[in-house]
């Protein structure tokens, strides 16, 4: 990897490159050391271009949207983070939306809803961008991206840019073939088509208040990640924590929330390695207890592959 040659050309760039960033403000558990390289890209152009010059340079990269998702290594993220931020919107014709992958998924919601628009209500006040939805088949009450998706723009790892169908996706319960894919090589979500179906605007505002009226007293406030883990078939992750005894169970800044037992919380000084050492905690507790292995909805970035295990 030749870092010294793409540190010399994001010289050029000013302030939108940062020389070993810390991560952590970037993310929402606010955890996680510091990239080699920061690029905050505001259009998809910056995008293609941060990524073109990192392949040809021989450097890693991996793409942050809201780091909503993540849990960052406090050893940090080898190689370039660029920091997706290219944000248009467009309504096209017959209820199709278009959205470039760094826009965030619950300002698109509002906008569509109050356009007459159904189809992303339950992304009402859900945290991060486009594209870390597409690749989490991000969802709540009832909905989900794989069942809104049209199609999507691909920057593929060799440089090309494809458009696929959103059947390409091979989504899942919280998965996606982009998210099975090893980060190396992981396509960048440029933009997003949203099929949309017409409805009362009224209707469709008073649905995404109640939504949002749920999450404000449901979901813990403060540094967390949403929830860790995924919902074994038939069962709730949050159930199966809070009956193994852990709500309020702390190592070190960590602590599983007293108000929902998926979110772990940062009380402030948490670090990843932390939080890591919860997650192990409470997959083995649940798993002795109840016989049932949790599965991190998080990814883990930054770690090596028997950490991420
Ligand atoms: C308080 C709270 C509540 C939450 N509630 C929910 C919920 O109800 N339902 C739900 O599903 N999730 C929920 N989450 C989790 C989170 O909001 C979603 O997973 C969200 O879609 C993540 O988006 P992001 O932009 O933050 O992705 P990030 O965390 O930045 O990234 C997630 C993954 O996607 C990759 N990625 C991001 N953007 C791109 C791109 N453009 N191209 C390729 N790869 C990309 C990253 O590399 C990473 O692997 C919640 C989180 C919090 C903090």
């Amino acid at each position: 990897m030749n870092l010294s040659s793409l540190l010399e050309w994001a010289s050029g760039l000013g302030e939108r490159a940062r020389r070993d960033e810390p991560l952590a403000p970037y993310t929402a558990m606010r955890v996680g050391g510091p990239a080699d390289l920061l690029i905050v890209c505001r259009t998809t152009e910056e995008v293609v271009e941060a990524v073109g010059r990192a392949r040809a340079a021989g450097v890693p990269w991996r793409v942050l949207g809201g780091g909503c998702n993540v849990l960052v290594s406090d050893a940090g993220v080898r190689g370039l983070v660029v920091l997706h931020r290219a944000d248009r919107t467009r309504i096209e014709a017959k209820g199709t939306v278009w959205a470039e992958a760094g826009a965030p998924m619950a300002a698109l919601a509002r906008e569509t809803a109050a356009r007459g628009l159904a189809g992303l209500e339950w992304a009402a006040g859900l945290p991060g961008t486009v594209g870390g939805a597409v690749v989490g088949n991000a969802g709540a009450f009832g909905g989900d991206v794989a069942s809104v998706l049209q199609s999507l723009t691909l920057l593929e790892p060799d440089g090309r840019v494809t458009e696929q169908p959103a059947a390409w996706m091979e989504f899942a319960y919280r998965e996606s073939r982009i998210k099975r894919m090893p980060p190396e090589e992981r396509p960048v979500v440029l933009t997003a088509t949203f099929r949309l179906s017409l409805g009362d605007p009224v209707a469709l505002a008073t649905r995404m208040e109640e939504i949002l009226a749920w999450r404000r007293t449901r979901h813990p406030s403060g540094a967390t990640m949403g929830s860790t883990f995924k919902n074994p078939s038939g069962n709730h992750a949050g159930r199966l924590i809070e009956a193994a005894g852990l709500k309020g169970y702390r190592i070190g800044g960590a602590m599983v929330s007293e108000l929902h037992a998926n979110f772990l919380i940062n009380t402030g000084s948490a670090t990843a390695a932390d939080v890591r050492a919860l997650i192990r905690h409470i997959q083995a507790e649940v798993a002795r207890q109840f016989g049932i292995r949790l599965e991190p909805e998080v990814e883990l970035i930054g770690w090596d592959a028997d950490e991420r295990r």
